[in-house]
């Protein structure tokens, strides 16, 4: 972690690979791909003067690929009659708490627990005003906590004492994300008589 910049890496593959990020900030527009390709110079001098095991590895880069972060407000409607966004089309969140696809797979569960049997008791209409209902202050609440860690990563949180309040609380955001259960709660939705729409 630096001053606006962090670096991340991990072991994959037994050890046999490294994957890393470096984080650094840019008012450049980047393109909306995955796979636009770096410059591994540009990479090494923005992490220049970095703990040696960073500026080691990013000596042994050859190619790297650059992807823009955009951050996202949580959007006020997913759903509109019969059509329903989910996933990063929903809420697109910074990928500090490793969540987006962990949400995606969440709004699938609670999509396909709320649509079984339908039209039923409800229409297709009432179970997907119920899926956002469910899913949207949850997928909110996760984007907030991703920034969140982005501004700590970054040392970049304003308020020391409430940063540090946070990281002594961040076993019950993590007992949260990991201990949801997102199949029992969408059953729960599905038994309530109405929602809101
Ligand atoms: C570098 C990186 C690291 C990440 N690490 C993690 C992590 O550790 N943990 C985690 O949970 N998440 C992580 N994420 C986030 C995760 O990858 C996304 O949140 C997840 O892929 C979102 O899934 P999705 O299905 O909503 O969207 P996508 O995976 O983007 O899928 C959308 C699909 O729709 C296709 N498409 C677009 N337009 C059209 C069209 N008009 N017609 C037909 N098809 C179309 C696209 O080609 C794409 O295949 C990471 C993301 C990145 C970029």
């Amino acid at each position: 972690m630096g001053d606006g910049k962090h670096f991340m890496v991990f072991p994959l593959r037994r050890g046999e690979l490294l994957n890393y990020v470096g984080f650094v900030p840019t008012t450049n527009e980047t393109a909306e791909s995955w796979s636009a390709v770096g410059d591994r110079d540009e990479l090494a001098a923005s992490f220049s003067g970095w703990d040696t095991r960073v500026t080691r590895l990013l000596d042994e880069v050859q190619t790297c690929f650059w992807w823009g972060l955009y951050d996202r407000k949580p959007l006020d409607r997913w759903v509109n009659g019969h059509l329903a966004l989910l996933g990063d089309a929903a809420h697109p969140m910074l990928p500090h708490l490793g969540q987006g696809a962990n949400q995606a797979i969440e709004d699938g569960m609670a999509l396909a627990v709320l649509l079984e049997g339908c039209p039923g008791n409800f229409s297709v209409q009432e179970a997907l005003a119920r899926y956002e209902t469910l899913r949207r202050p949850r997928t909110a609440m996760v984007q907030a906590e991703a920034r969140k860690n982005g501004l700590r990563y970054d040392s970049k949180y304003a308020d020391l004492g409430e940063r540090d309040r946070e990281i002594a609380n961040s076993a019950l955001l993590r007992k949260d994300l990991y201990d949801y259960a997102v199949e029992q709660r969408a059953n729960e939705m599905r038994r309530q008589d109405s929602v809101a729409t």
